[in-house]
């Protein structure tokens, strides 16, 4: 496994001829690996030659300090679990590594980028572009792998690729679970146990209200009745629960039997935010 730290090293390695024709698939991570990361790392080694997991942990993305700073940070750890996936490249770049400078170019996506994620966290698409970007220029991946369960930011890479004609493919990987139904993630990590199982709520929510609409279709009534779920948890504190159509994000009134949907949560436990959404069509659930 080759770790790089310098963007100049990598971006000359895999442009040059040691990568030979062959496919890379980048991973991009904040580190503090867990289930949910391997998941995506896998897809990319069974559908490329190379495999790229980068670690950074992008300022740019973070709209609260205090966020940043308590963020967990597992290197060693993080580490030794790519070694054992054989993961083939590792790019762990320090800040100064990849902002140059003050970056001056902010990304604007409309609509889609200024409801849920993007009301609540002002900027943080805008850092989620730039750091993407630069990786997509950096190290010219051919796929980069990422979680459907921050399906916002999924859609808006998909824009970012076709907007500057990025010749990257994006996959989207459905969301891995705990036992209990809580999506993985790297804030788990600074739950007690208690709040573990609190926060298990949040994907009972979320099959509550897709029953709802699958029962009765009123979009109202189905966002009531999670909210007033969550309600009755007095360690979760919701941001916002919606229902929006999975591709365009818009929200739905109603639910129409071709439309592919996805019902979208914010919410705090323990003073942790939490994100989740489980999208589905009349089919049944997709992820
Ligand atoms: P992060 O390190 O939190 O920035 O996540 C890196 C990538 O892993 C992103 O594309 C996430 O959407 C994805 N990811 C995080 N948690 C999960 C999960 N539980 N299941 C699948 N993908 C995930």
């Amino acid at each position: 496994m080759r770790v790089f730290h310098s963007a100049d090293k990598i971006r000359s390695y895999l442009n040059s001829g040691s990568r030979n024709d062959r496919k890379v698939g980048l991973v991009p991570t904040m580190g503090a690996l867990h289930d949910g990361h391997l998941s995506l790392i896998r897809y990319a080694q069974q559908e490329n030659d190379l495999t790229v997991v980068s670690i950074y942990v992008n300022p740019t993305q973070f709209n609260d300090e205090s966020d940043l700073k308590h963020y967990p940070r597992t290197l060693e750890q993080d580490l030794n679990s790519l070694k054992t996936l054989d993961v083939d490249i590792v790019f762990m770049p320090n800040d100064s590594e990849v902002y140059i400078s003050e970056p001056k170019l902010s990304f604007d996506f409309g609509a889609m980028g200024r409801i849920m994620e993007g009301e609540f966290r002002p900027g943080h698409f805008n850092g989620v572009a730039l750091v993407i970007s630069k990786l997509f220029n950096l190290l010219g991946p051919n796929k980069a792998y990422f979680g459907l369960k921050d399906l916002q930011q999924f859609v808006i890479i998909k824009h970012l690729v076709k907007d500057l004609s990025f010749t990257t493919e994006v996959v989207g990987v459905p969301t891995y679970r705990e036992e209990s139904g809580l999506a993985m993630s790297s804030r788990n990590q600074r739950l007690s146990e208690e709040g573990k199982e609190s926060a298990s709520r949040i994907y009972q929510a979320l099959q509550l209200v897709r029953k709802k609409l699958e029962d009765e279709g009123t979009v109202e009534k189905a966002i009531e009745q999670g909210k007033n779920f969550l309600d009755e948890a007095e360690d979760i504190r919701l941001e916002y629960l919606e229902v929006v159509e999975a591709e365009s994000l818009e929200k739905v009134d109603n639910i129409n039997l071709n439309t592919k949907v996805a019902v979208c949560v914010a919410a705090y436990v323990e003073e942790i935010r939490l994100i989740d959404n489980i999208i589905f069509d009349s089919v049944g659930e997709l992820c």
